[in-house]
């Protein structure tokens, strides 16, 4: 079987469905409210009128040979005269059934004894009556009569189906224009999306800069657009930062590489003394090692960025590990005329993983030493907080000018690159340093003035948090 209707329909035709459902509902509970209380009210009125003739009618009444009869003067004729054009039918009926008298079209009017006062619709079809009985007394006070006033209701019955008629055929008419407006409507409401739809369509990956830049109200559509901008402002940093990352990288790589090259290309120009080529080979094993330094730093950072790191956390004592990684670098510091001195309580525990906070307060303290010049202090501090424990580290250095600190935990960042390159460092210290903390679930700031030297604090909580773990 074909479907008319190609594939699922659109929202605005949703919409629009929903809308006429609603109303042709409400349309529908309206006039059958409408439709009743007419009727209702037109019978009423009926009654009302039924009940005064009734009224008039009795005044009529008089007693003939034992049975009760309207009265035979002028003055009655006149007014029986005037009720019969009016449609009235008024009659007297027996105990036994039997019409003692009546006027106006009263046979036309179906028989039957009343067994209470009230009124009732009698009839079928297009001969509908509506009568009104009231029981009389008859003058010897045995039995009772009924006086009975009718009228017929087919202009009641005739303005109702009128009603009726107008109903059914005004619906279709205003639904199909509430379906008009709806979908007027709903294209409105729906037309800055499909603007938001098209410039997203718009938007590749080498065309990041672009937004939508809507200009409207912030309501939902506003708060849509804007929220997409946003999101484009981050995934636009993101690629960059990748560009960034890999031309780094490949320029930190060549860096190296062409030294290497260099250096070779010398040495084997012409023959050289056993010694020279020993000196030659020492110096290709230092870069090489910077080679290896360099890639291992990158693999671990993927790794970390990949999730991809084994995890396994362990209650470790942060005061003997800090214990051991100052006793690891003093001889460093000391070869560098550097004062080193820790400051740490005794047993401050937390769940963790050793090597990686090893790596991460080696690079801390081997930048501090790096950095500090000879006769300087280097101080490591600890202390437990609210949540966790904090570590710091503390130099006499030449400091960070406040411009960079922002900036110094980005990957192959660099203060100054003459400060650094003859020290070795590629730049990745501290940004292996922050995804360590991160990793933990802690943090990592730095506070430095230009020649006061700068101090590095590592916020650790008790516990990881899991999501810590988990690839962004
Ligand atoms: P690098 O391997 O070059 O040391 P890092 O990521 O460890 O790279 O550090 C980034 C930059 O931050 C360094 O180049 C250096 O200029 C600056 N820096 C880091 N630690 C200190 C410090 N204790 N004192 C002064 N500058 C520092």
């Amino acid at each position: 079987m074909r479907r008319w209707w190609p594939g699922r329909p659109t929202l605005r035709v949703r919409l629009t469905a929903w809308y006429m459902l609603l109303m042709a509902l409400t349309l529908l509970l309206f006039s059958g409210y409408l439709y009743f209380r007419l009727e209702r009210s037109l019978l009423a009125q009926v009654d009302a009128t039924l009940q005064v003739t009734a009224s008039q009618a009795l005044t009529n009444l008089d007693e003939e040979n034992g049975r009760l009869a309207f009265q035979n003067n002028e003055a009655s004729r006149l007014v029986t005269a005037r009720l019969s054009q009016s449609g009235f039918a008024v009659r007297l009926i027996a105990p036994d059934g039997m019409v003692w008298d009546g006027f106006g079209g009263y046979q036309e009017v179906p028989l039957w004894v009343p067994d209470a006062a009230g009124y009732r619709t009698v009839g079928t079809g297009e001969a509908r009556w509506r009568v009104y009985s009231q029981p009389i007394q008859t003058p010897d006070g045995q039995s009772v009569v009924w006086l009975q006033v009718a009228q017929s209701i087919t202009p009641v019955d005739d303005t109702v189906e009128n009603l009726r008629t107008q109903i059914l055929l005004g619906l279709p008419l205003i639904l199909m224009l509430a379906g008009l407006g709806g979908y007027f409507l709903a294209n409105r409401a729906l037309r800055p999306i499909d603007r938001i739809t098209r410039t997203a369509q718009a938007i590749s990956a080498s065309q990041l800069d672009q937004r939508i830049g809507y200009t409207g109200p912030q309501d939902e559509v506003g708060r849509l657009a804007t929220t997409f901008d946003n999101m484009l402002d981050r995934l636009q940093k993101a690629f960059e930062r990748e560009r960034r990352f890999t031309a780094d990288a490949s320029h930190e790589l060549r860096t190296p590489l062409t030294a290497l090259k260099g250096r070779l290309g010398v040495t084997l120009s012409q023959p050289r003394t056993p010694a020279e080529y020993e000196n030659a080979l020492r110096d290709l094993e230092q870069e090489v090692d910077r080679l290896i330094r360099l890639s291992t730093d990158l693999l671990f950072l993927a790794r970390l960025d990949q999730r991809r790191l084994p995890w396994q956390p362990q209650a470790l004592d942060l005061s003997d590990l800090l214990g051991a990684v100052v006793e690891q670098m003093r001889p460093l510091a000391e070869d560098k005329g550097l004062v080193l001195t820790e400051e740490v309580p005794p047993a401050l525990s937390i769940l963790g993983d050793p090597d990686h906070l090893i790596r991460l307060f080696v690079n801390l303290l081997d930048n501090a030493i790096k950095y500090t010049p000879p006769g300087g202090q280097v101080v490591l501090r600890a202390g437990k907080e609210r949540t966790g424990v904090w570590v710091a580290i503390s130099d006499t250095g030449p400091g960070i000018p406040p411009e960079h600190l922002p900036h110094l935990f980005e990957r192959f960042y660099r203060v100054e690159e003459s400060r650094s390159r003859p020290s070795g460092g590629a730049g990745l210290g501290l940004a292996i340093a922050y995804e360590i903390a991160r990793w933990h679930g802690g943090t990592i700031e730095v506070q430095s003035e230009p020649g006061h030297g700068a101090t590095f604090t590592v916020h650790l909580p008790l516990q990881p948090r899991r999501e810590a773990q988990k690839a962004d």
